[in-house]
């Protein structure tokens, strides 16, 4: 029989992170009310700490360490399933969104090669306007000190022609860059902003 699962809540709710969770997402998380949709469509419950219907009651509860120290967060593969299924017409996955970004703000995430594959896919993205695979894949495995992952998938892979020597040429490759660095550019200036206005009141 499989074991129960049973959360382990804090005693205290942290009424500040829901705000904080719902206004990242422009998702009321409060309006979930445990159907277990989104759990049972999303194709990663077995591989999730908790299952994103408890990530959401957890939300509700304001168990700010719990979920933004859980793998679940991580290892969300945003394929949209949650958002699809839930009768209440929240946008699950923008939940899940939100709280990856609030993890990482918060330098509380679990998995950090999932959020090292992130920033090179990112970084070639912003290089090559499309994801070149073939630089990708060495610099994860490097980075990620598994330089052996995947191996068996190579191939397959490369038969199916989905590997290149070189990357693509797109065109606009420079707007696509510009994109990255004004989302830099923003950052940046909210974090003088927060810097000039100081900490947040305790
Ligand atoms: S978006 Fe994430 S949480 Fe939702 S179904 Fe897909 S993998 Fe699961
Ligand atoms: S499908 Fe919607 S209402 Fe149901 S548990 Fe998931 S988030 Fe809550």
């Amino acid at each position: 029989m499989e074991p129960v699962h049973v959360l382990e809540i804090q005693k205290t709710c942290d009424a500040a992170f829901i705000e904080a969770v719902e206004a990242a997402s422009g998702q009321q998380v409060r309006r979930c009310y445990q159907c277990g949709n989104c759990s049972a469509s999303c194709g990663y419950t077995r591989f999730y700490d908790y299952p994103v219907s408890q990530i959401m009651r957890l939300v509700q509860l304001g168990q700010r360490d719990i979920v933004l120290g859980c793998r679940s967060v991580w290892l969300c593969a945003a394929c949209q399933g949650c958002t699809t299924r839930c009768p209440c017409n929240i946008e699950v996955a923008k939940v899940m969104e939100a709280l990856r970004v609030m993890s990482r703000q918060a330098g509380m995430v679990s998995e950090g090669d999932v959020r090292v594959f992130y920033d090179e896919l990112l970084r070639s993205v912003k290089a090559f306007g499309r994801v070149f695979e073939t630089g990708l894949l060495p610099v994860y495995a490097l980075l990620s000190r598994k330089p052996f992952t995947d191996m068996d998938l190579a191939p397959g892979v490369i038969r199916k022609g989905k590997l290149t020597l070189l990357p693509h040429r797109i065109a606009k490759r420079r707007e696509v860059a510009a994109i990255f660095d004004r989302v830099e550019e923003h950052r940046r200036a909210k974090a003088r902003d927060g810097q000039q206005k100081g900490p947040p009141d305790a």
